[in-house]
């Protein structure tokens, strides 16, 4: 396993030596909103645009083939990443919020009719419940929500009473963007499978995280955004089952996802083309894969045992001030810690902590329905990644003990 230094690490991300407007330096805490860009990845995308630009799978050019070679090599990284069986699996979207759209439009699109029941959690980004509400509005189908207990723990006895003839399919996060439950998504899927019901991972904030194997896993989608694991914005990741994927029909309708068009009908291409319609974005998946090679290097498990400490050192810290309360205490959690300090509204202690340089997020963190439970006035959230130093904690700790004292 290669040696996990930190500060080596920070040196490979150009934007942790910036300084805010009080030339304090920068403390990012807000890695849950979107991760920083290592240098290689940004030196990748200007490279694309320098030397290869081109459009993909079209021309005869030699850019066009370079172009295509590496949009492909590319696929075939993210594929090994995730270990998915084959490149045929892996679509490449803007983000989770479309990935899970996809789904949701498609592969239900037909499948599902009226009184017919999809499960979504409590702990859901907004991303996960309103493309599942658009769903039922157009079929008739009823949502069904998974409660959790006053810490923020799923309610997985609840869970199995909510499963009938009826459920059709099951969509929830893997951890929640929010208050950082992580969520027991191994013994939901195995549960859902006895009876035949497919499940949708949101993995936004675990592919970051740690190690996904989706064959491991046996889910039957996984989503993810590009910018939260150390990629472009702009690209994300669906992964489906094939055999579910072949099934499906296409998502949008344009050039790519065809092998011949004629106006009285249209033969739709092979996977994954079949789900990628008009030009891709090329640079940012070239720029993702680069990413998921960057964060392999340094290892998943490095990554993993160094949140983890970083995770449970804040938590201790956090724990000891007078006044600050934690929201949600599950029994698994990682990386995000939502909190409350005696009765300030989260926005006015966000910006103090921004006055010296700590960069969080306040509000809802667009998990309205499951913020509202703990908080009608929001949370303030930090968020971790493993270029977060303990020193980092320390300073947040000193800048909410000042926050005390002017709003106090
Ligand atoms: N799901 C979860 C759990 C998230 O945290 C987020 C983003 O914060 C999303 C979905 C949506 O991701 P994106 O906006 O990149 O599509």
């Amino acid at each position: 396993m290669p040696v996990f230094d930190v500060k080596n690490i920070r040196k490979d991300f150009p934007i942790l030596s910036r300084r805010n407007l009080n030339e304090k330096p920068l403390i990012y805490f807000d890695n849950a909103a979107t991760t920083q860009k290592p240098a290689i990845v940004i030196e990748t995308i200007r490279n694309y645009y320098e030397n290869i630009n081109s459009n993909v799978h079209r021309g005869v050019h030699f850019l066009s083939e370079e172009a295509t070679t590496k949009f492909e090599e590319a696929r075939e990284k993210i594929r090994s990443f995730i270990n998915a069986d084959s490149v045929e699996e892996i679509i490449f979207v803007r983000g989770t919020t479309e990935a899970i759209n996809l789904v949701a439009t498609s592969f239900c699109r037909g499948k599902i009719k009226e009184n017919d029941e999809i499960i979504i959690s409590f702990l859901e980004h907004h991303s996960n419940i309103v493309p599942w509400q658009l769903l039922c509005e157009c079929t008739g189908a009823v949502l069904k929500v998974i409660p959790i207990n006053s810490n923020g723990d799923l309610m997985f006895d609840e869970f199995e009473k909510l499963l009938n003839e009826r459920t059709k399919f099951i969509a929830l996060n893997h951890i929640s963007n929010a208050i950082g439950t992580v969520n027991p998504i191994e013994e939901i899927i195995k549960t859902a499978h006895k009876r035949n019901i497919p499940v949708l991972i949101d993995g936004a904030q675990s592919i970051q995280h740690k190690k996904i194997d989706v064959k491991k896993l046996d889910c039957d989608f996984f989503a993810f955004s590009g910018h939260k694991v150390y990629g472009p914005t702009g690209i994300g990741i669906l992964y489906g089952k094939k055999e579910i994927l072949d099934a499906m029909p296409p998502y949008q309708g344009g050039g790519e996802m065809i092998s011949s068009v004629s106006f009285e009908k249209t033969d739709y291409n092979v996977l994954p083309y079949k789900f990628e319609a008009g030009t891709p974005n090329i640079a940012d998946a070239i720029g993702l894969a680069s990413a998921v090679e960057y964060i392999s290097k340094i290892g998943m498990d490095n990554i993993e045992n160094y949140e983890k400490e970083i995770f449970e050192y804040a938590t201790n810290k956090l724990s000891g001030i007078e006044g600050l309360k934690i929201i949600g205490t599950a029994k698994q959690k990682a990386n995000i810690i939502s909190f409350l300090l005696n009765d300030f509204h989260p926005y006015d202690v966000g910006a103090i902590l921004d006055n010296e340089g700590i960069a969080v997020r306040t509000g809802m963190h667009c998990a309205e329905p499951l913020i509202k439970f703990f908080s009608k006035i929001g949370t303030v959230r930090v968020s971790f990644a493993f270029y977060n130093m303990r020193e980092e904690v320390d300073k947040l700790v000193e800048a909410i003990y000042k926050a005390k004292k002017l709003l106090g």
